[in-house]
């Protein structure tokens, strides 16, 4: 919508006045991303090199947006101020944008491929533009525009952030009493934003035409925000979209590690309370009532059987009794009792089968006692979540576009037994150096910034053993990890569901919080997560959306898609590019 003129960093201009020099900087030519990185073919923006330092470089601004939004949360569907700040954010990049999108959501669009820039910074990309009008002049078929989906959340938690905690010694606790961002959702957004800056000012060096697509999604926590920004206008502003990305912060991880999976990632869940009716009366004469809270007490215990006795032992559920509420004297049978919980499973089929069960054993349960028993799905206030289901490609292409990226830029987050000192070039020297130091090594400027910002992500988090669920996501891998399934849900299933998509947790552990490296835990008052994930997360996001573009979507492989590439340039008359960069 709105186009003011875009802040562009003067590094970031000096970058792409000589993306070459940069790319060539990078140290990693051609399609190799870097060791234990496996296939990363987009080395083609400017390389990971000049990636991880334009991320640096924004490593204080994001800590000021952050803490922005931190200071300011608000509950779902109510993101007003948190919306208007995205937006304004946005207006200042020149990044166009749709709003309102589920009430307070926005959705960004960035047009990139060659030609994309505004035109006073053309001549660095005169090389792209040529082989582009080369190809126009020859009639060779263009190929398809890509269109690819990067996502964050923004709304936080009816949670009242305490006194005396990281946010408050920073500063920048919640001014909203009863509200907090204690599930990372404003690392997210600023995340988001921060990917928005950097690709922004290499979208005319991505190799072919399309868009990505920033959904600041409201909403997360309970409301179905994702569902309701897939069906705006009909799904009309995804149209074309081939996958979707998202990120959350973990903060029982050490910073920078990445944690996916194929298949699935997060449980289904469903709210659900029961409502048990009888009649009531004088308490000394039961005889004369129908007692509704014997029934109550009853359906704790006999729902679960239906975990512990309906359930493959090889499959996972959980069916948790939260709620349990009856009467007001004590000498008074009540006509009602009610009980609530919630519940979660890892596929859709046991949710499905096991809310059938729930209404099953809930009737028969009340009628064995001559009650009867209502139950409320909470389809308008808290709707069903799928589980969330990893595409086994979109997995692949940000475990190795984190692994690239990652490498030698953050210290590598856990080493075998054994291997201490053997990890990734620079990371040995790093975790030899580092014990105390709290500064970074990298630039940024982060000592003069005045907000208090962490070091540059090379700076290492003290040392955490990594949960025993998580093993290397490829042999060689040193910073990405395949993850167990974990029950809680996540609305970004939505997106999931609707097209091939991955979402990740990225290790984010606040070595200053509680417990000294652990950090308190999502939906926790007490939460909170190293800053210096910040840059690493925005540039991830920007690793992938140029990933997805220069492996050409995720039908094809990198060196598949570079062949392709070259035999077309060869056949209109171009160069073959070198290697994709
Ligand atoms: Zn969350």
């Amino acid at each position: 919508m709105a186009a003011a003129r875009p802040l562009v960093p003067l590094m970031m201009l000096l970058l792409l006045a000589a993306p070459a020099a940069l790319a060539s900087a990078a140290g990693k030519p051609g399609a190799g991303g870097g060791g234990g990185g496996g296939d990363f073919a987009a080395a083609a923006l400017g390389g990971l090199a000049a990636l991880r330092a334009d991320a640096d470089a924004l490593a204080p601004w994001l800590v000021v947006t952050r803490r922005a939004l931190h200071r300011t949360p608000e509950l779902m569907f109510r993101e007003h101020n948190t919306s208007a700040y995205i937006r304004a954010a946005l207006d200042a990049m020149g990044i166009p944008y749709a709003w309102p999108v589920a009430r307070t959501g926005v959705l960004a669009r960035l047009e990139v491929g060659p030609g994309t820039d505004d035109g006073a910074r053309g001549g660095q990309t005169a090389a792209a533009a040529a082989k582009h009008a080369n190809a126009s002049a020859t009639g060779e078929a263009s190929p398809p525009p890509l269109v690819v989906i990067l996502r964050s959340d923004i709304d936080a938690l009816p949670i009242d952030e305490p006194a005396g905690g990281v946010a408050d010694a920073g500063g920048y606790r919640s001014a909203n009493e009863g509200v907090m961002h204690a599930c990372g959702h404003d690392a997210h957004a600023a995340m988001l934003l921060g990917a928005a800056r950097l690709l922004r000012d290499r979208r005319a060096s991505f190799p072919r035409p399309g868009a990505v697509l920033f959904a600041f999604q409201p909403a997360e926590e309970g409301g179905a925000g994702a569902d309701e920004m897939l069906r705006h206008e009909g799904g009309r502003l995804f149209d074309g979209a081939g996958a979707a990305f998202g990120v959350h912060v973990w903060p029982t991880v050490p910073r920078g590690a990445l944690l996916t999976r194929t298949g699935t990632l997060m449980a289904g869940a469903l709210s659900w309370d029961v409502a048990v009716r009888g009649r009531g009366g004088h308490a000394a004469m039961p005889h004369l009532n129908v007692d509704p809270v014997v029934p109550a007490a009853a359906l704790v215990g006999a729902l679960q059987a239906l975990v512990s006795r309906e359930m493959s032992p090889l499959g996972s559920a959980v069916l948790s009794v939260t709620t349990l509420r009856a009467g007001t004297v004590n000498n008074v049978t009540p006509d009602e009792a009610r009980l609530g919980g919630t519940l979660r499973a890892l596929t859709h089929a046991d949710m499905e089968r096991l809310r059938r069960r729930v209404g099953e054993v809930a009737a028969a349960v009340a009628a064995a006692h001559g009650c009867t028993a209502e139950v409320d799905w909470h389809e308008g206030d808290h709707p069903y979540y799928p589980p969330t289901v990893n595409d086994g490609r979109a997995a692949a292409l940000v475990a190795g576009a984190a692994e690239a990226l990652m490498d030698g830029w953050v210290a590598r987050p856990f080493a075998p037994e054994g291997e201490a000192g053997a990890g990734a070039e620079g990371t040995a020297a790093e975790t030899a150096t580092a014990s105390g130091s709290g500064k970074g090594k990298g630039k940024g400027g982060d000592e003069e910034d005045g907000v208090g910002a962490p070091g540059s992500p090379s700076s290492p988090s003290p040392a955490m053993a990594m949960p025993a669920t998580l093993s290397p996501y490829t042999p060689s891998s040193k910073h990405t990890f395949e993850t167990e399934p974990v029950m809680p849900a996540e609305d970004f299933s939505f997106f999931a569901r609707a097209l091939p998509s991955a979402f990740s947790f990225l290790g984010a552990a606040d070595p200053s919080g509680p417990g000294g490296g652990g950090g308190g835990l999502l939906h926790n008052p007490l939460f909170s997560l190293d800053e210096r994930v910040l840059p690493v997360g925005a540039a991830i996001h920007a690793a992938v959306a140029a990933e997805y573009f220069a492996r050409g979507g995720l039908e094809v492989t990198g060196a598949a898609a570079a062949a392709a590439d070259c035999s077309s340039a060869a056949a209109g008359g171009g160069a073959c590019p070198a290697a994709a960069a």
